[in-house]
């Protein structure tokens, strides 16, 4: 079979170690940062301040104010911070929502970043930002975002709830399944996103019967890293489409929206995308992708309904509207009472339409 297609590869740098002063000298050596600025949630202040003392004097201070959607107003206040602290880079240490105040920072500034991850978001290894102004998010791609070094350490992981533990795989899991019916889709992207999934997959219900069993832990933030490196190399569809919109214009929860429309997404582009189906199939270890994944929610205890995390009944026409409006491309045609009819069940957690 002749093969065209694309692949870009993005140069960051992965590594996969125990975080330790030691390893951090050496990964800001090589990036040339003198001070780093460290950043995190308001909730992992006190872990930010043990590794502002692994840095010793290359510690310039913690910024513990990254918050949901990266607000504009919090990366000025980070970037003043910055500059007078006298900091050249900065270390990220926390989920999407820190990654997205570090990738804030260095468009603006052009710093280095070093982003240590503890959730499975996947930001870290996307040139992807998405920021709030007024009200209004703006999303843009450009190397300038894309951070330098990753350190995935098992150990920081250990401590997120089997909730978002199970919501925030869930949304990594969708990133590769998206990818692999992608229209700029290329075989490399579709390996790591099978590998992804089936990783995520075995991992995620280890974890919430363990959430201290390291090599579940481990399975599922090397399946995050795939799944985020398919996120930020190819484009996405349907699903995420719709959990943008619901996110944007009726403040639902990241993750746990990712999680809830996942199966339904898939159900709708089941006959479009059969190649893609096969290959989630296999990975799941399920007949059909789209109850697959619904079943795997279940198990994982997840809320399954839309209903369950704020939306409004009355708000589903307008969801909809706004799902067809400027609809990203997908396998399968945007139709507006389909879409209607797919959030009606996902509203009322109900199994995928078959
Ligand atoms: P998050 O970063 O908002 O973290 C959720 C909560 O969990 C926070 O309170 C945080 O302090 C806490 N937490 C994180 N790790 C923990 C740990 N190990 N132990 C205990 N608590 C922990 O959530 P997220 O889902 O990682 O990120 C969501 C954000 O990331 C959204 O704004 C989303 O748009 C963005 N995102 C962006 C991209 C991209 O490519 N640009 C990709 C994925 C997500």
């Amino acid at each position: 079979m002749t093969q065209h297609f694309a692949y870009q590869a993005l140069p960051s740098r992965i590594v996969f170690d125990t975080l330790s002063p030691a390893l951090l000298a050496a990964e800001l050596d090589r990036l040339g940062v003198a001070r780093a600025l460290i950043l995190t949630t308001p909730p992992q202040e006190a872990r930010g301040q043990e590794i502002a003392r692994m840095l010793g004097n290359r510690g310039a201070g913690v910024f513990a104010g990254a918050v949901m959607h990266t607000p504009v107003a919090v990366t000025e206040q980070a970037v003043e911070t910055l500059r007078r602290l006298g900091a050249d880079g900065v270390v990220a240490f926390g989920g999407g929502s820190t990654t997205g105040l570090a990738k804030a920072i260095a468009l603006r500034t052009d710093v280095p970043q070093l982003i240590v991850p503890t959730t499975y978001a996947g930001s870290e290894v996307t040139p992807i930002l998405g920021e709030t102004e007024g009200g209004v998010k703006t999303t843009r791609t450009s190397p300038a975002i894309l951070p330098e070094t990753v350190i995935y350490d098992v150990d920081l992981t250990l401590s997120l709830p089997p909730r978002l533990s199970a919501t925030s795989g869930l949304n990594a899991m969708a990133h590769a399944a998206e990818a692999l019916y992608a229209r700029d889709g290329n075989p490399v992207t579709a390996l790591m996103a099978e590998e992804a999934i089936a990783a995520l997959a075995r991992a995620l219900p280890r974890i919430v019967a363990a959430p201290e069993d390291r090599d579940a832990r481990s399975d599922a933030l090397y399946g995050a890293w795939l799944s985020g490196t398919c996120l930020g190399t190819v484009g996405m569809a349907l699903h995420h489409k719709l959990c943008h919109t619901l996110g944007g214009s009726f403040g639902l929860p990241h993750a746990e929206t990712h999680a809830i429309v996942l199966p339904h997404a898939m159900a709708y582009n089941a006959a479009a995308a059969p190649e893609a189906m096969a290959r989630i199939a296999r990975a799941l270890g399920a007949a059909d992708p789209a109850a697959g994944l619904f079943a795997l929610g279940r198990q994982l205890g997840i809320d399954q309904s839309l209903q369950a995390i704020g939306m409004p009944a009355d708000g589903l026409d307008r969801a909809a509207d706004l799902a067809v409006e400027r609809p990203y491309w997908n396998p399968r045609p945007i139709e507006r009472d389909a879409i209607r009819r797919l959030l009606a069940r996902a509203w009322a957690g109900d199994a995928p339409e078959a």
